[in-house]
């Protein structure tokens, strides 16, 4: 067994599709090429987002496919104590600070630098961001650049309504289960700054990125829960799962089709190249995965990233 740790860490907000299997696969496919482990952590912070099924559709999807994770699956609702641990010491070290200003205040920008401390009681905390600038470098993508006031500002840790930040946890859980390797959507790539950013203030190991393309609807929209992207069944496991490895580039051979899904992933993963996705940042989504869109929405709106 390598040092290597890998992870696919879904928020259960509606069932798995055919994107959350694509940064699920090439997760799991990254994770054992390299002879790491894989695990799944649930993503449930956000009770009023969520779905109660979902978490329970996407582990019993996961399986079905042959997805099978090492360890327990971690649910991030069950970790509030070591979130605040991590938000404790940042305040102790002055990188975190108590702020009430409003979106509105803020004016879509960035927040930057200290406020005058909130009167009221209902407040965000937020991590005081350093000044400069920052490349950050990713497995398959054009290396990022950031201008940290700029670009990222005092981002929110806790919120305002008492809920953690996924940036927050997401860090924390991360060094906890000493994850080395993160593989998931480009959606998340701007997301990679913030966490390095807490990383680096909490005194953690930074792991190492890469972010493959999204699968997009006819009309650009990444396939998302909120775009109401199709469920997957677990009755059409092994044609998916060969579709998904053919659009992650692997060139799967033809008589892989319809074999067992074991033999499937056996195969993904001996000949896993991500290589072949480098610098490609979305992809349209199989046919048989996009939503019909009446003809008078296709091409109005543009891609959600
Ligand atoms: N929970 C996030 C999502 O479902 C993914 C988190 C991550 O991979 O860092 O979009």
């Amino acid at each position: 067994m390598s040092s290597y740790i890998g992870r696919f860490a879904p928020s259960p907000t509606g069932p798995l599709h055919f994107g959350s299997l694509l940064a699920a696969l090439a997760s799991y496919l990254d994770a054992k090429h390299h002879q790491g482990r894989w695990l799944v952590r649930i993503e449930d912070l956000d009770p009023p987002r969520e779905d109660p099924n979902a978490a329970a559709h996407i582990l019993s999807v996961l399986d079905c496919y042959g997805l099978h994770w090492d360890g327990e699956v971690v649910y991030q609702s069950q970790r509030s104590e070591i979130y605040t641990e991590a938000l404790d010491q940042l305040r102790q070290q002055n990188k975190a600070f108590p702020c009430a200003c409003s979106r509105k205040q803020l004016l879509g920008k960035p927040h930057q630098g200290l406020c005058s401390p909130p009167m009221r009681t209902d407040y965000a905390w937020r991590l005081l961001c350093p000044d400069g600038t920052r490349k950050v470098s990713d497995g398959l993508q054009a290396d990022q650049h950031y201008n940290l006031q700029a670009d990222i500002g005092d981002f929110v840790i806790r919120r305002r309504d008492g809920l953690w930040s996924y940036q927050l946890a997401v860090v924390v859980d991360d060094a906890e289960q000493q994850i080395t390797h993160v593989v998931r959507g480009i959606d998340l790539i701007d997301s990679t700054i913030r966490q390095q950013l807490l990383q680096q203030a909490l005194g953690y190991a930074i792991p190492s990125y890469s972010h493959i393309p999204v699968a997009i609807e006819t009309n650009g929209q990444k396939l998302s829960k909120q775009n109401l992207a199709l469920a997957l069944k677990p009755d059409t496991a092994s044609a998916t799962l060969w579709q998904a490895l053919h659009w992650l580039e692997q060139h799967p051979p033809a008589d892989l089709q319809g074999a067992p899904c074991k033999d499937i992933l056996n195969w993904g993963s001996l000949h896993w190249n991500s290589s072949r996705l480098s610098h490609i940042t979305e992809k349209p989504a199989p046919e048989n995965y996009r939503r019909a869109i009446p003809e008078e929405q296709i091409k109005t709106s543009g891609p959600t990233r």
